[in-house]
């Protein structure tokens, strides 16, 4: 049996710190993650797996600068 692909965990908007979620944009199957404030750093991603890591990084560079 293959392992069942673990979806990461969404962290935190880096720039408000409100919860974030992935969403069906525009209901075109294509995901993007925002925050409660629709803050968003990603483009729409064809896998919610996808959205979700574009949108973790993209939190880990904010808050490094
Ligand atoms: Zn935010």
């Amino acid at each position: 049996m293959a392992q069942q692909i673990k979806t990461p965990p969404i962290v935190p908007c880096a720039r408000c710190g409100a919860e974030a979620k992935c969403i069906d944009w525009d209901f075109r199957d294509m995901w993007k993650v925002m925050c409660d404030n629709n803050h968003t750093s990603t483009k729409e991603c064809s896998t919610i797996h996808r959205a979700i890591c574009r949108w973790n990084n993209a939190q880990i560079k904010l808050q490094d600068t």
